[in-house]
């Protein structure tokens, strides 16, 4: 079976890690059918809008996406791609594990989580303005509807479910944000009431990052709205291993679009040097939802034993500052293309190599480090 995928290159590092990712899909044996198309800056150059029509057109065609990241101007200029296109085709769940690699690049590397983000509304919705004509006030609105809460939260126990995960974790601040959090708070518990099986709690999100920084471990699935959510992802991948490990998706009914959790890193755009694991990653969670189980399981496993073997990888895996046992670091193409061989390679049946990084050497002193 060939699946076609629409793929969006992105800017800044996005063409060298969706080119990366590209290597290692196809060294799955599936076939894959790239329907490439331009959002960002290189569409501005090209068509004069940032998100063309025809991306819309060929996601929804195809309704499966690989997406690099898209710069977004800040503070001024045009709105993020990113937003417009979860918005436009109500990609509303966007789910963001946090999964400690061969233990490398962590001081936890037990962490397995998983953040889901509702992304259609919240902060993100667009309606801010000034409110003076000098510009020394301005104001931002948050609009959340029961309609969004309740699909992202039915969509978090409904995955807690099919994963056999145990626990799912309500994020929000309905102590001050009294009615969007409170309504966010109110679906979350009659939900939860539908899923006996599951264990489920709420934390504030400032309770909830401390928590975090001091014992991951101890969560499961967290849903939460728009913006708690992507300050949340990035956390818990910082926990996880960093940005250049951490993949991402967006679900809406009949689409869906794997995206990493990082952007679009300009300080090292072109330069042959950004990690290519996080979408590497989404490509192995295209493949999971399409239900090509072992090509996904072949990709997992070659990235971690390439990440513990540790000698094929990327300044952010390699450097000292960024691990406890340096070694020279490769260029994005190079980690890609060792992943890529190894895909085929793998023994799915063997234990996964020991971790020995840092972080494993905290959990188990036998190992090297
Ligand atoms: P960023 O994620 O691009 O980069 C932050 C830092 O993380 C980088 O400087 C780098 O040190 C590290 N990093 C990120 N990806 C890496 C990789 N693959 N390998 C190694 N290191 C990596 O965040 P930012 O600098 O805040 O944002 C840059 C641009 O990306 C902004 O325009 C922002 O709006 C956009 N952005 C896009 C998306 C998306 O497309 N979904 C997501 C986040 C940010």
């Amino acid at each position: 079976m060939t699946y076609r995928v629409s793929l969006i290159p992105g800017d800044g590092i996005g063409p060298e890690v969706t080119r990366a990712a590209q290597l290692v899909a196809e060294a799955t044996g599936v076939g894959f059918d790239w329907d490439v198309v331009e959002a960002g800056e290189p569409a501005i150059r090209k068509e004069g809008t940032p998100l063309p029509e025809s991306v819309l057109d060929s996601i929804r065609r195809n309704r499966l996406c690989l997406k690099g990241p898209i710069t977004t101007p800040i503070g001024s200029g045009f709105r993020s791609v990113n937003v417009a296109l979860r918005q436009q085709l109500e990609l509303y769940a966007s789910v963001r594990p946090a999964r400690a690699i061969a233990g490398e690049g962590t001081r936890f590397p037990e962490t397995d989580l998983i953040v889901v983000r509702e992304a259609t509304e919240g902060l993100y919705s667009g309606v801010e303005h000034w409110v003076d004509r000098d510009h020394s006030a301005a104001e931002s609105v948050a609009v959340v509807t029961r309609k969004a809460c309740d699909r992202v939260i039915r969509f978090a126990f409904e995955l807690a479910r099919r994963e056999r995960r145990k626990h799912v974790t309500g994020v929000h601040k309905a102590n001050i944000m009294k009615t969007t959090g409170g309504l966010f708070q109110t679906a979350f518990g009659a939900m939860a009431a539908n899923y006996p099986e599951i264990a489920a709690d709420e934390r504030l999100i400032d309770n909830m990052c401390m928590q975090l920084a001091k014992k991951p471990s101890e969560y499961d699935v967290i849903v939460t709205t728009n913006l708690f959510g992507d300050i949340l992802s990035d956390l818990c991948a910082g926990l996880a291993g960093g940005l250049g490990v951490a993949p991402g998706a967006l679900f809406g009914d009949t689409i869906a679009a794997f995206e990493p959790v990082h952007g679009s890193a300009p300080k090292y755009a072109g330069q042959d040097r950004a990690d290519p694991v996080a979408e590497i990653l989404c490509v192995e969670m295209l493949l999971r939802h399409v239900g090509e189980r072992e090509a996904a399981d072949r990709v997992f496993r070659a990235v971690w034993e390439t990440i513990a073997e540790k000698k094929v990888v990327t300044y952010d895996l390699a450097l000292p500052g960024y691990t406890a046992r340096p070694v020279p670091p490769s260029s994005c193409s190079a980690m890609a293309k060792e992943i890529a061989r190894r895909v085929p390679l793998v023994d799915l049946a063997a234990p996964l190599p020991r971790p020995r990084g840092a972080g494993a050497a905290a959990a188990d002193p036998q190992l090297e480090t």
